[in-house]
């Protein structure tokens, strides 16, 4: 990834003034106001809860013997708290998965690392973004179903993953052993808020070397303009259309909200992406090529279904999601692979993405030559979008800009941002073996990621535009 822009906060030097008197005397205030208060909260004292700050959303009551009470609702004794839980209910803080024993430190859902008893295999996942907003919550949503098949790594009865607050399940998740077929009994799906997770609690544990698969058959959330997971971007098109089109954004923990998943680089799967959309100039992309389109037709409205080809097992932080009315500029490689360099309607026609267009298949040659490893994917999308986080983001095969680090409009850019332009692509490109092929298993490596890309970009640069004499720019600046 490149970075953001750092923004000067713009505060005032200006001020108010006190003289020494007025502040002594204020002091002098203020304490007194403290041991009033002081008294009166100990003389009227307050009932007690050890876990206020993490439990804001639970009711408290004094310690009793648990008890499991009917409807899916159990109580469960903490350490010096009970907290009272829904299944199901998203506010609850602690998981209900056994309303006998006491949470201890063990407890894996405690962790904010993942455990290694369970490791994802392959994802099918389906995304509908709803373009419109939604007249009776006022907000743009999305819908999503998805599967994960993973391998019994070692035995457990808890199945820990990622899944943010904002993603509702319309119905119970379901888990299937895929040895017989069988639903495996789920006794209870509670989230654990501070580690965003979903613990579910399965009445038999899982057999090692098995594999099982978990069907979240109907979830939605909120497609926001908050720049992660699946989100929204608007513009006004050349005719002086509105146009609102979903991009994502799923480092570092995105993809937990737009669907479950296990949310840690290290477990790395194959992914079966499938969009929906449904307006007239629209299209889907994602990662890889598409594979097959059909129409379905849901609540009345037809929708057309895009499906991608199945990724290389990559992690879900490089999962790309785009349904947009964008037009391109393409190329492809010395090998025949295909680039393209996606942008608004109006930028593409003004010629802006015809230089990234230009350099991005020799980058790519002059990468593949240098590591001896061809590109690992079938394809190589770029795209400048208006509303974006970071500078720009390597997802594997669907690389997203910034507008400014991708576009360069002959009128206005200068020769520099040509320079920017060359380099910045030099480093995206450069993660998709630095990153997307070869990943640290966890972020406090991230360093090695960034480092070897931000290092590759220049001899990227020198192996299509020598005249820029990147390498010399390492020698003077490094
Ligand atoms: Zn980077």
């Amino acid at each position: 990834m490149s970075g953001s822009m750092d923004f000067d906060d713009g505060r005032s030097k200006k001020g108010y003034y006190f003289s020494k008197a007025a502040v002594a005397g204020s002091v002098v205030v203020v304490i007194l106001m403290l041991l009033t208060v002081g008294l009166l909260v100990g003389l009227v004292g307050r009932p007690t809860c050890a876990n206020d700050a993490a439990a804001p959303t639970t009711t408290s009551s004094p310690p009793k013997p648990t008890t499991t009470l009917p409807n899916d609702v159990t109580t469960t004794t903490g350490n010096n708290d009970v907290t009272t839980t829904t299944a199901g209910d998203n506010d609850v803080t602690t998981p209900n998965v056994d309303a006998t024993t006491a949470p201890t430190s063990n407890d894996p859902w405690l962790n904010s690392r993942l455990p290694n008893t369970l490791l994802p295999i392959h994802y099918n996942v389906k995304i509908r973004p709803v373009l419109d907003i939604d007249v009776a919550t006022s907000t743009y949503l999305f819908y999503g179903s998805s599967t994960v098949q993973y391998l019994c790594n070692v035995s457990t009865d808890y199945i820990i993953m990622h899944s943010h607050a904002e993603l509702i399940y319309d119905n119970d998740i379901k888990i299937f052993d895929d040895k017989t077929g069988s639903e495996v009994t789920v006794e209870s799906n509670t989230p654990y808020r501070p580690n965003q997770y979903m613990v579910i609690k399965t009445s038999s544990p899982c057999v090692v070397g098995d594999t099982y698969t978990m069907v979240a058959d109907s979830f939605h959330g909120e497609l926001g303009d908050d720049l992660t997971g699946i989100y929204r971007s608007e513009y006004d098109n050349e005719f002086g259309d509105h146009r609102v089109i979903a991009i994502s954004q799923m480092e570092s923990t995105g993809a937990r909200h737009t669907f479950p998943c296990f949310d840690e680089p290290g477990f790395k799967a194959t992914f079966n992406i499938t969009l929906y959309h449904n307006k007239p100039d629209f299209y889907s992309i994602a990662n890889m090529p598409p594979i097959d389109s059909q129409t379905e037709t849901i609540n009345s409205e037809v929708w057309s279904a895009t499906k991608f080809d199945t990724t290389p097992i990559m992690s879900t932080y490089l999962l790309a999601l785009v349904v947009c009315d964008f037009l391109y500029e393409h190329g492809a490689t010395a090998t025949g692979v295909q680039t393209r360099i996606y942008s608004r309607p109006e930028t593409i026609k003004n010629d802006e993405g015809k230089f990234a267009s230009e350099i991005s298949p020799g980058v790519l040659d002059v990468l593949a030559t240098h590591f001896n490893v061809p590109y690992p994917l079938p394809k190589s999308d770029q795209m400048a979008v208006s509303d974006f986080g970071a500078g720009a983001m390597e997802n594997w095969g669907l690389v997203l800009y910034r507008e400014t680090l991708l576009l360069f409009d002959a009128n206005i850019s200068s020769v520099h941002d040509k320079y920017s332009i060359a380099q910045v692509i030099g480093h995206e490109l450069a993660h998709q073996w630095f990153g997307n092929l070869v990943t640290a298993a966890w972020w406090n490596e991230i360093w090695l990621n960034e480092g070897f890309a931000s290092y590759v970009q220049y001899i990227a640069v020198e192996g299509v535009k020598p005249e820029y004499k990147p390498v010399s720019v390492i020698s003077a600046t490094h």
